[in-house]
This record gives structure tokens, sequence and C-alpha cells, in this order.
């Protein structure tokens, strides 16, 4: 997810239409529906939330929060590689956390 774009498998929901030509950002919520596919999708949604709230009691900051959810870790770090989906392993996930 990043600020006007959301992954919603199998659907990348996206607030303006100028994303549609952006393609880190397109790249960016691809990485989630890969990850969403993974953990069965709804155990996603369930973890993204534990996960921002775990880091917002660490950090008592929504952004450092955000920012610091393994997904948005893995999605943000591998976002400008238009090849990362073609190479990357299975639950790659996991070791952001
Ligand atoms: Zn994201």
């Amino acid at each position: 997810m990043r600020v006007g774009g959301m992954a919603l498998y199998p659907f990348i929901l996206l607030k303006e239409q100028r994303f549609k030509y952006d393609k880190a950002f397109i790249n960016h919520e691809r990485i989630h529906l890969r990850q969403q596919l993974e953990l069965l999708i709804l155990p996603f949604y369930l973890l993204y939330l534990l996960n921002y709230l775990f880091n917002l009691l660490r950090y008592k900051n929504h952004h450092k929060a955000y920012m610091n959810i393994a997904f948005e870790r893995e999605a943000y770090r591998n976002e400008h590689n238009f090849n990362y989906l073609n190479t990357r392993k299975f639950c790659t996930f996991l070791s952001y956390f």
C-alpha cells in the first residue's frame, strides 16, 4: 500500500488514473499481491495490521510504524527493481521481519 494505492487480491485499487503509469507504484502493489497470495490472502491483512500495531507501540509514530511493516519494507526496497518478482524466492517477506 502506498498513498493512493492498495493491493486487494487480485486487484490493485488506484485513487487516481495517473498512478497507472507509475511503474514503481504498480510494482510496489504487485509485490503486495504476491505476499497476499503466499499468505492465502486473509492472514496477510491480519499480520499486516498486527505488525503495524506492534510498530506503533514501539515507535509511537504512524509513518515510522507503517514504513517498518515487514511487507512494506520488502515492497519499498524492491519497487524500482522491475525484474524483482521474476527472481524473488517464496515468502521472501519473512526476512524483513
Ligand atoms: Zn505498500
